[in-house]
């Protein structure tokens, strides 16, 4: 890997952070706040929020058995991996190398921040191919984008191919696992010491059933974390937000048996979809969705709109011709669909 400072876009590099009256002061707990032009009145919203997430990220820490030092906290995982962009990138000069097809904000956030954005296809069942990634790369290239489980394709990639790209490429490798509390692999935030270069994504979107409160987790080498940290807006998660996480990840276990629950009505929904005249292929998943390749993927996603019943389309993405992506609800809903498909 090249030192960091080769890699932090020079700006962000030199960059003084804005300094909030919650970090300037750090004594004990004072009585009196009048530092920070709040209004004394409608306790506790008047106050500003923990810029650091302190006691969120205590308890994350222990969740996901990673250090708090080696935890970013943002407004969904779409701010860790805008902040990508503008802490490693220059617009306009650098670029990016991503899997394709994977899932779409990566190449939204290049574009918006002028960055060119490099796709490599993933080879004959969704694996990734770490020379063909490598070979995609130049001397401008500071983060490699990889997806595992990979959306929209719901298969892992293989944990070889992510090793050989973490330990030759010499900038950014993101890993991004919203999908990996579906999975009983070795996740990739547990082999942060061997890979100072890895950034991994979590988010409490999918599993967690909290995407309405918007909370995505990076986790990376404690320097990646402060340059991260330093970009962020400085109240980027707010009060309800953080609250209400604590709140859900009281509950693990009411998470695990949700999980199983999905995975067991996933394997059944997949069957099913076997079983299916109009349904040609079903691609292995370790996600909370699976891939099928149908003989008329428009007119079907078409049908069930018809049916109240919406799907992903995914017949425009490279490699995925005639795709469904189908996301695992209900059981009651599962059946819906099943039962919709039959009459098609
Ligand atoms: C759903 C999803 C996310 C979650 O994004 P949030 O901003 O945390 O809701 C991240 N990455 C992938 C691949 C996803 O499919």
């Amino acid at each position: 890997m090249k030192d960091l400072t080769q890699l932090v876009r020079p700006n962000i590099l030199r960059l003084k952070p804005y300094s909030c009256a919650r970090t300037e002061y750090t004594g004990k707990d004072a009585s009196v706040y009048l530092d920070a032009n709040e209004s004394p009145y409608n306790t506790p919203l008047n106050r500003y929020p923990d810029p650091l997430q302190e006691t969120l990220k205590a308890r994350i820490s222990l969740i996901k058995e990673v250090p708090v030092k080696n935890i970013f906290l943002g407004n969904g995982s779409d701010e860790a991996i805008d902040l990508m962009y503008r802490c490693f990138t220059v617009p306009g000069k650098d670029n990016v190398v991503a899997i394709r097809p994977t899932y779409g904000m990566y190449k939204v956030c290049a574009d918006i921040n002028d960055v060119e954005y490099r796709e490599v296809d993933l080879d004959a069942g969704f694996e990734l191919n770490a020379r063909k990634m490598l070979r995609a790369c130049d001397a401008h290239t500071k983060v490699i984008w990889l997806c595992s489980p990979n959306n929209p394709t719901g298969n892992h990639l293989d944990r070889k191919e992510i090793e050989k790209v973490l330990s030759r490429f010499d900038g950014i490798v993101v890993v991004d696992e919203a999908y990996s509390d579906f999975s009983r692999r070795r996740p990739f935030r547990h082999d942060l010491s061997q890979y100072p270069n890895l950034v991994v994504l979590n988010t409490m979107s999918k599993a967690w059933g909290c995407a309405a409160i918007r909370l995505g987790m990076a986790f990376a080498d404690a320097r990646i974390i402060e340059v991260m940290n330093k970009v962020k807006y400085p109240y980027n998660v707010n009060l309800l937000t953080q609250e209400k996480a604590l709140e859900m990840l009281s509950n693990p276990y009411t998470v695990d048996n949700w999980v199983n629950i999905i995975i067991q009505e996933r394997e059944r929904v997949m069957d099913s979809f076997r079983l299916l005249p109009i349904c040609e292929e079903v691609y292995p998943t370790d996600a909370n969705f699976f891939l099928a390749r149908m003989t008329d993927a428009n007119a079907i996603y078409q049908y069930l709109i018809g049916e109240g019943i919406i799907v992903r389309n995914r017949n425009n993405v490279s490699l995925c011709r005639n795709c469904l992506r189908v996301t695992i609800g209900t059981k009651g809903e599962n059946l819906k669909l099943l039962s919709a498909l039959r009459q098609y």
